[in-house]
């Protein structure tokens, strides 16, 4: 066969042609769409997460084969040994379980106009229009002062009530229409309409309660509250509530060929790498997976890409293991992708990307050499030996890949988690599936580039 000397990125869809093939594709498509409509906030991701590794035997004695650990129930760590000493480092795939969302306040309630409403504040990159007239649910966790825990989920099923945030009608909308994108829609009005109806006053003190209208709502929905949960107002000071889109994730197209959902960033990777970990054969090389909270909003805290849970987990690795080991080797000599999703060449604003170097849905995971922005500021940028031996791996494979950066030179950029580990010298570079309308209410992703992402991090873990 003559080799070509030029390069052209193969559509991931021709690699799909055999009927048998499609229907995995669609199989595994399914179950992707379930675990995204049933995981929406980090703590359902970390469990699901967590419920399926312990199925496949992943135990929390870090001396085990197969080791797992939850911190905070938010981020998760997991390994699974193979031949090779520690010292010649893992194969790990980071990705994070956090979404943008609209977090409530830790005082929301307001009544106002006879509706009660929950103020607001939003948690990372969100468009704000995007959350306004469209049903929301509520998920979060409300702990009472003894520490009792109160998983709430409501929203999600069809005989369960939605959440709404009103949005302005045309009719009145003329000055708005006129403001910035950015003025016109304010953080302090993304309030979520939570009751509507006041409480049924006693019938002696009907008049009484007629006069002091103001308050009535608002105790009727503290009594309901109070009836489902067992919760009260101060209970909601220190619980985590996060107003997310409602309904399932689906299949888009008269093909079936995307996802729409909420939360593909980065819940794609996640998925896509648990699978790979499961599915993967033993190998040589000791392999792990990280994934982590608060990457929307910088990788700080706890649980976070910034915070020392990977470092600990790893040094826990290491006691009963051959001698020398020591966890800075470990680190020197792992390879590691950070798995997170890339923006996908927007077929109405195409002018925004730089078309060469841009993600084509359909095209297969996607890698980029560096993030950051203006000249690769805060990048981590992966070395040419490294990106080169992936490649390979996977042309070896027959697994397409295509390579991007985020948006035209000078246009925007982002970050991942891709530093964090770089920082302790080991390989990284990202590599995930693009996405289109990335942090919307309803993201789009290619169900061959879901299936091609499973296959190159099984591909990863068993080279
Ligand atoms: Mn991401
Ligand atoms: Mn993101």
């Amino acid at each position: 066969m003559k080799k070509k000397f030029s390069y052209q990125p193969q559509s991931a869809w021709k690699k799909l042609n055999a009927p048998a093939l499609r229907e995995k594709v669609e199989a595994l498509t399914k179950r992707y769409i379930d675990f995204l409509s049933a995981c929406k906030t980090e703590r359902e991701t970390a469990e699901y997460v967590c419920r399926r590794l312990r199925q496949a035997k992943y135990g929390e004695k870090f001396s085990g084969d197969r080791v797992l650990c939850c911190l905070r129930g938010k981020a998760v760590f997991a390994a699974q040994r193979g031949r090779a000493p520690l010292r010649d480092g893992l194969a790990l795939i980071a990705a994070h379980v956090d979404t943008p969302r609209l977090d409530f306040k830790q005082r929301p309630l307001v009544e106002q106009t006879c509706v009660v409403q929950a103020k607001t504040h939003y948690y990372g990159g969100i468009r704000k229009y995007q959350w306004l007239a469209r049903p929301l649910a509520l998920h979060g966790m409300v702990v009472r002062e003894n520490g009792e825990k109160i998983p709430v989920s409501i929203g999600e099923r069809p005989d369960e009530p939605v959440f709404c945030i009103a949005d302005l009608l045309p009719h009145l909308a003329q000055k708005q229409g006129n403001q910035k994108l950015n003025e016109a829609f304010e953080a302090e009005k993304l309030n979520v309409v939570l009751a509507h109806s006041p409480k049924i006053a006693k019938r002696d003190n009907r008049d009484k309660a007629d006069e002091k209208n103001g308050d009535s709502v608002r105790e009727h929905l503290l009594e309901l509250l109070h009836a489902k949960y067992g919760i009260c107002e101060e209970d909601m000071i220190t619980a985590e509530m996060q107003a997310v889109p409602a309904g399932s994730a689906r299949f888009v197209g008269f093909d079936k060929a995307l996802v729409g959902g909420y939360g593909q960033d980065d819940r794609i990777c996640v998925f896509a790498a648990l699978e790979a970990l499961l599915q993967a054969k033993s190998g040589r090389r000791n392999r792990a997976v990280v994934f982590w909270d608060k990457e929307e909003i910088g990788s700080e805290g706890a649980t976070g890409a910034a915070s020392r849970f990977f470092e600990y987990c790893v040094e826990n690795l290491l006691p009963g293991t051959a001698p020398a080991n020591r966890v800075s080797e470990v680190f020197l000599n792992s390879r590691a992708l950070s798995a997170d999703v890339q923006a996908a060449l927007d077929p109405d604003f195409q002018d925004l990307h730089e078309k060469q170097n841009a993600a084509r849905l359909g095209y297969g995971p996607c890698f980029s050499k560096f993030t950051g922005s203006r000249g690769k500021y805060g990048a981590s940028e992966a070395d040419a030996e490294y990106f080169a031996s992936l490649r390979g791996l996977l042309n070896a494979k027959g697994i397409p890949w295509q390579s991007a950066e985020l948006g035209k030179v000078d246009q925007g950029g982002g970050g991942t988690v891709a530093l964090f580990l770089a920082a302790y010298g080991m390989q990284v570079i990202d590599f995930g599936p693009p996405v289109l309308s990335m942090h919307s209410p309803c993201e789009l992703a290619s169900c061959a580039d879901l299936w091609f992402t499973v296959e190159a991090y099984k591909a990863f873990f068993e080279s």
